[in-house]
């Protein structure tokens, strides 16, 4: 990472909040519901898939998750009814996992339940080291419960992610693959730009080798290529396969992709905790010192 971006990085706790909404509001569709109908459909329009996210992580209290599941079922309900394509992304900790494992379950349960109704399909994000084995086990409930509308998300930096993957898609998990966010510690993750990537491809021969469905979640052009020769050595069809971006990164590339034939689906957050999804976006992005400057001397 540039020294300017590290720099900006350590202080970015202490920058207030309105110049860090500033900057990042590229990648957030807004603060309500009909704020993320509005970019799904027009990304829609554009011939994109979308996943809408209603932000929020790490809940405290049981009440409140019982508030984050019911904005989750109007979601999908906005989705039926405004005939949009679209799935949901949910994070296991907003809807109570580390309160209390049965809680977070019951409220994800209801959720995928609906889904399955409504004929959609609900994404279990991952999320830090600490939920990985709590994540998996409530997809692998699910799945025992009956359930076929959801599915997981692998990250490339884990050591355990090859363990992970082969015992996934012997069921035929549904899998995102993307590089993975969080600053785990390297004796349970690879730090290095070039282990992570190698180890993403790797991962990815695997799940499309045993024919599972796989999201392709990445802006890396080293990683795009990389999966456009497997798909096209593999003769794959889009059944198999979907490229997934994030909202407000980019898009150039994106278009390229859709241009080229692929299905790509782009992940759209919205809600009022946008904090801490916006501060990580931020440090991923390669300008975010510049950003971060102009917006606080020059406005
Ligand atoms: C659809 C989707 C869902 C995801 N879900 C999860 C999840 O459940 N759990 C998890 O841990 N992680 C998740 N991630 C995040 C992922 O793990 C990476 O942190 C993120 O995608 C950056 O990795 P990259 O592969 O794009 O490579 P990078 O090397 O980070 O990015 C490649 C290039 O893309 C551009 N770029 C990347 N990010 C930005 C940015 N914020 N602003 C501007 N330019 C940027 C830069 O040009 C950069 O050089 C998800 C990512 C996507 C796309």
């Amino acid at each position: 990472m540039p020294i300017l971006n590290q720099l900006i990085t350590t202080v970015l706790p202490f920058i207030p909040k309105t110049i860090v909404g500033q900057v990042a509001k590229r990648y957030i569709a807004g603060v309500r519901l009909s704020d993320g109908v509005r970019v799904a459909k027009n990304l829609n329009e554009k011939g994109m898939m979308a996943t809408m996210d209603l932000l929020g992580e790490d809940v405290k209290n049981a009440n409140e998750t019982e508030q984050v599941k019911k904005g989750i079922l109007s979601i999908l309900q906005s989705v039926k009814e405004n005939k949009l394509n679209s799935n949901v992304s949910i994070k296991p900790t907003q809807l109570g996992l580390k309160i209390d494992k049965e809680l977070g379950y019951r409220n994800l349960k209801t959720i995928i339940k609906e889904a399955d109704r409504l004929g959609n399909f609900v994404r279990i994000d991952m999320e830090d080291a600490t939920t990985t084995d709590d994540t998996l086990t409530m997809y692998r409930r699910l799945r025992a419960d009956g359930f076929k509308n959801t599915g997981v998300v692998i990250q490339a930096y884990m050591h355990r992610s090859e363990s992970d993957v082969c015992a996934l898609v012997k069921d035929g998990t549904n899998i995102r693959l993307c590089k993975g966010i969080y600053n785990e510690s390297p004796s349970i993750a690879y730090k290095e730009r070039q282990e992570i990537r190698n180890n993403y491809l790797s991962l990815l021969k695997i799940i499309l080798e045993a024919g599972s469905y796989v999201g392709i979640a990445t802006h890396d052009d080293y990683l795009i290529d990389g999966a456009c020769e497997m798909i096209q050595k593999y003769g794959l069809g889009k059944e198999h396969y979907e490229f997934q971006m994030l909202l407000g990164v980019r898009e150039k590339r994106r278009d390229t992709i859709v241009n080229d034939g692929h299905h790509l689906r782009v992940y759209i957050p919205f809600g009022e905790q946008w904090y801490a999804y916006s501060t990580r976006r931020l440090k991923e992005n390669p300008h975010m010192a510049w950003y971060v400057t102009k917006a606080i001397f020059i406005r």
